[in-house]
């Protein structure tokens, strides 16, 4: 894992620390996800409480629309991350 999103594993943002994220668009087993603090934006694979292969992709276009859930959620949080 790319070390400078390490803390994604634990379900923190790598750039504010924050726990917090905006669910997004999902594709196959992850999904698009936008901290709720800096809006920084990743995809991400949840995996039983933990997040595996965190990739940091643009911030492009608006957060809204069908394909994103009211939250925030914790990534942690398996129900909100099934
Ligand atoms: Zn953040």
């Amino acid at each position: 894992m790319n070390d400078e999103l390490a803390p994604l594993a634990r379900g923190q943002c790598p750039d504010c620390g924050g726990i917090w994220f905006h669910l997004g668009p999902r594709g196959g087993a992850s999904r698009n996800v936008e901290c709720a603090g800096c809006a920084s934006r990743f995809n991400v694979t949840p995996w039983y409480g933990r997040v595996i292969f965190p990739q940091r992709i643009p911030r492009f276009g608006e957060r809204e629309g069908p394909h994103w859930e009211e939250g925030p959620a914790k990534l942690t949080d398996r129900r909100a991350m099934p």
